[in-house]
């Protein structure tokens, strides 16, 4: 059997429009995680670009960038590391305050998330201003992590959040670009 492809992933995305709140256009990738092919074909093409770069650690958002973000973490070679909501990481943390398409939150990592010289991949399902993915940077950065990149399978393209990581020069790569 052929791997499904870009358009088979794509068609496989369900919008869900005013969820959480009204105006919002929620991008669902539960058909996508419930089906064995289209998932391993999300898994390796979110890992696909960062083969042989060194990756030791990938650093995902709670709580949907845990599914795909730690199946990416095993597809690299690389260990995990948990962006929590404040207040549900066990260990001293350090925080982050952001802003969400529908919200604002604040965001933690373990102080002892990055053993010295860890080279961390940024992931998340969805990016949309770039707000959370701002605030990972700062997290993984307070843990003492070197930032590689970050890796996306949706980007909200006219939300503007991929130009607001590259401009502190990380590579972005997203899998469905809508
Ligand atoms: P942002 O910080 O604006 O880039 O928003 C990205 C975060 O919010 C990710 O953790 C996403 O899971 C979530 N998110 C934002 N907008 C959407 C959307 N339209 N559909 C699904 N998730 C979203």
């Amino acid at each position: 059997m052929t791997s499904p492809d870009l358009a088979t992933l794509h068609a496989a995305l369900r919008t869900v429009p005013d969820f959480p709140t009204p105006g919002i256009l929620f991008r669902d990738i539960t058909p996508i995680l419930g089906h064995p092919a289209l998932l391993d074909t999300a898994i390796r093409l979110l890992a696909a670009p960062f083969a042989g770069r060194g990756i030791t650690k990938v650093a995902a958002m709670e709580a949907r960038g845990f599914v795909l973000g730690a199946a990416l973490a095993r597809e690299l070679g690389a260990g995990f590391i948990p962006i929590r909501k404040k207040g549900k990481l066990p260990y001293d943390t350090h925080v982050a305050c952001y802003s969400l398409e529908y919200g604002s939150d604040a965001l933690e990592i373990h102080t002892d998330a990055c053993a010295p010289g860890a080279r961390v991949l940024i992931h998340d399902d969805v990016i949309a201003t770039g707000g959370t993915a701002l605030a990972a940077l700062q997290l993984v950065q307070s843990a003492g992590g070197t930032v590689v990149g970050y890796s996306f399978l949706i980007e909200l393209a006219a939300m503007g959040g991929r130009a607001a990581l590259e401009a502190g020069g990380y590579p972005v790569n997203s899998v469905l670009a809508l």
